[in-house]
């Protein structure tokens, strides 16, 4: 749609809370400073944490914080079709593992950690079957995995600069039980990286808990012919013990914010939390001068 965009990508499953409303702020200076198109997208993927409501509810507050986006927002639960399409150009195959096959694989000597073992990667054709035929007899599903040719991947971010890391053979289409199988069981890697590709996003501006998940992303959009995207991984927003701000520390959305203190008061700390006077956010931004260190975010008292 576009040649060059960023965009903000929320999952609806419940209010954003000040570190996503500060994310989305950042990915939006970020988009708007270099002249991009800037997009919303719902990551509904997961149809049983998501919800309508919760979608409408998160773009009401994107503009009350006084974001403004390109038009169309995107729906994942509407991409199914070209999910499917990507799936089909890419070299994969089918993983029977349980979860608990997995973590017993990769306990083993010279595993990685957190990297799939590759247990079905090279399996027969006599082999498979078994294993299909077993797996259907338990109602289940294989998963689909790519058949990674690259050990590893370089990405390009703002502010760490050449990032390289591990590319295993990540699940594209997740397995599971058949009575509970859904057209939604797409992986986000895939999804993810289809969206960016077919949205024109060549910016990416999210949390820092994302870097290591880019390189398999970037090697998947270099896959299906897309351009990699610049990275730009934020720091995150943390509590008082320095662990990422969440719903249970308390009055943390905008609405709960905006309750005791006024909706101006949280667009103002908003705006200070990364460097930005509020009268005029985009015009006094400057992406070299935010902090690198996690945003404490502190409740008043
Ligand atoms: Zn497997």
């Amino acid at each position: 749609m576009a040649d060059s965009a960023g965009r903000y990508a929320p999952s609806p499953s419940g209010d954003l809370h000040f570190g996503n409303l500060r994310t989305a702020l950042l990915a939006w200076c970020f988009a708007r400073q270099s002249g991009r198109q800037f997009y919303l997208r719902v990551e509904d993927i997961d149809s049983e944490r998501s919800s309508a409501e919760s979608a409408a509810r998160q773009l009401e507050d994107l503009a009350a914080i006084g974001i403004e986006w390109d038009e169309p927002v995107i729906y994942q639960h509407e991409r199914f079709d070209a999910y499917a399409a990507a799936l089909a150009r890419l070299d994969t195959y089918e993983c029977y593992c349980t979860r608990r096959d997995i973590r017993e694989a990769a306990s083993a000597p010279h595993a990685q950690p957190g990297m799939y073992p590759g247990t079905c990667r090279n399996l027969t054709e006599e082999h498979r079957a078994l294993r299909r035929s077993h797996l259907q007899s338990e109602g289940r599903l294989p998963a689909i995995r790519l058949r990674s040719a690259a050990g590893e991947w370089s990405v390009r971010d703002f502010y760490r600069g050449d990032y390289t890391g591990p590319v295993d053979d990540v699940i594209l289409r997740r397995g599971g039980r058949v009575d509970q199988a859904q057209a939604g069981d797409w992986a986000y890697n895939l999804a993810v990286v289809v969206d960016d590709g077919d949205q024109g996003v060549d910016q990416v501006v999210r949390g820092d808990d994302l870097l290591a998940s880019a390189p398999a992303q970037a090697y998947l959009a270099h896959l299906l012919g897309y351009a990699e995207p610049e990275y730009v991984h934020v720091p995150l927003v943390v509590n008082a013990e320095g662990k990422r701000l969440a719903k249970r520390d308390g009055a943390v959305t905008l609405r709960e914010m905006a309750a005791s203190d006024g909706a101006d008061a949280v667009k103002e700390a908003l705006a200070r939390s990364i460097g930005a006077d509020p009268g005029d956010v985009l015009g006094t931004f400057d992406a070299a001068a935010l902090s690198r260190e996690p945003w404490v975010w502190a409740p008043k008292v």
